[in-house]
């Protein structure tokens, strides 16, 4: 006579041994993908080491997160173009969350914190992992208590990504002027100690005796044409050697349209003993609008030569030729002069970033 009760047995132990096999196939993949990933985490580069051992000028991309809702393809879809190009590595900038009032059925509002554009180091981890690249998360003051960038930056630790260009940031839109976090840092040079202190094992919590190093390489921010808040180019100078001087490997400048403004800041930069490279950054007019919205949400200058041929275009499409001509021109004349990498800031227009490098590489 069959019994059910032990065929049932039966069945269940032959879909539990089913399911052992599956959950082991299931580790083992799992295994190989972590280890697949501490291979690559292990052969990661840092910025300056990428520096110090290339030949000539290297070619650098960054990247904004993709609004909320979109998936990793929208930055694959990004940067799959650009990819032939061989970049050295990819920045990915970090946006703050907004204070932004909802009107609730009843008609009143509720005040929300929405951070339009999260998932930078997620995105970081997948470009290592999907393009074999190394990834320069950027890591800012705004938004951030202490402990909060500590743990980030064990994230980012554990995930095998040793580079980091540390900002302040900006105010928030509903502030005047930047306001750190409670227990946040006021300016960049204070976030770039935390990440030292942590290079040496030294964390906030006191009681961690011999804690585990870090290794990250890192950048700052530098403005060839000043930062807006500073009152001058002397003292904004100063500030910034102070960077250099608590650790900053690299600077990489905010973008500019004129090299001459570069090349002054690099013998300024080097005249006061900031001798670290200084990345130049680069980026296309594509548009018509961005003759007053970079100069007002950058603070930079648009030569008279390019705002003239821009202000007789006929479209966008023709301001895109004169801005692709106007950076191919611009880059050419960087490499020439040698500087270490072009970084190009490519803000959703990879086909124009690809048809200037094109020409340069
Ligand atoms: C390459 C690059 C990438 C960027 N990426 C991002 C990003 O991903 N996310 C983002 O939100 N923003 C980003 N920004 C914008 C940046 O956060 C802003 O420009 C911000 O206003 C200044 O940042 P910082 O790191 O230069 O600040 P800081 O170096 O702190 O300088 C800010 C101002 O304070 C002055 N200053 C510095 N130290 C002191 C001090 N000890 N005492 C008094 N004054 C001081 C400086 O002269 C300057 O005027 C980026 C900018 C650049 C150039």
């Amino acid at each position: 006579m069959r019994c059910y009760a032990n065929d049932l047995c039966l069945q269940t132990c032959e879909e539990e041994r089913r399911q052992d096999i599956v959950c082991g196939m299931q580790r083992r993949e799992r295994i190989l993908q972590n280890s697949t990933f501490f291979l690559l985490s292990s052969n990661t580069m840092k910025v300056i080491e990428h520096i110090q051992n290339a030949k000539g000028t290297q070619i650098s991309f960054e990247i904004l997160p993709p609004l909320k809702g979109k998936t990793i393809n929208s930055i694959y879809e990004h940067l799959d173009p650009m990819m032939e190009f061989k970049p050295s590595f990819i920045n990915v900038t970090y946006h703050r969350s907004e204070t932004m009032f909802k009107k609730k059925p009843d008609g009143t509002f509720e005040k929300v914190e929405v951070r339009k554009r999260p998932g930078t180091v997620g995105i970081c981890a997948a470009i290592m992992n999907h393009y074999r690249v190394d990834a320069v998360p950027h890591l800012i003051c705004g938004g951030f208590t202490r402990r909060e960038t500590e743990d980030a930056l064990i994230d980012l630790h554990f995930l095998g990504v040793d580079n980091v260009l540390v900002l302040r940031g900006d105010a928030a839109k509903n502030e005047s002027s930047f306001e750190p976090e409670a227990d946040g840092h006021h300016y960049a040079i204070d976030l770039l100690k935390q990440v030292v202190h942590l290079n040496n094992g030294i964390y906030i919590e006191e009681d961690i005796k011999n804690g585990g190093k870090t290794n990250f390489c890192i950048g700052v921010a530098g403005y060839p044409e000043k930062h807006f808040e500073s009152p001058n180019i002397s003292t904004d100078l100063n500030f910034l050697k102070a960077k250099v001087d608590a650790g900053a490997e690299y600077i990489t400048t905010q973008m500019f349209f004129d090299n001459q403004k570069y090349f002054d800041f690099v013998k300024a930069c080097k005249g006061i003993g900031i001798n670290v490279p200084i990345i130049p950054g680069l980026k296309p007019i594509t548009s018509k609008k961005q003759l007053s919205i970079l100069p007002k949400i950058f603070h930079v200058d648009i030569p008279a030569d390019l705002s003239d041929a821009i202000i007789k275009c006929r479209n966008d499409e023709e301001v895109e030729k004169v801005g692709t001509e106007w950076l191919t021109q611009q880059s050419k004349e960087l490499k020439k002069a040698e500087v270490p990498v072009l970084h190009y800031y490519t803000l959703g227009k990879p086909k124009v970033i690809c048809n200037v490098v094109k020409e340069i590489v």
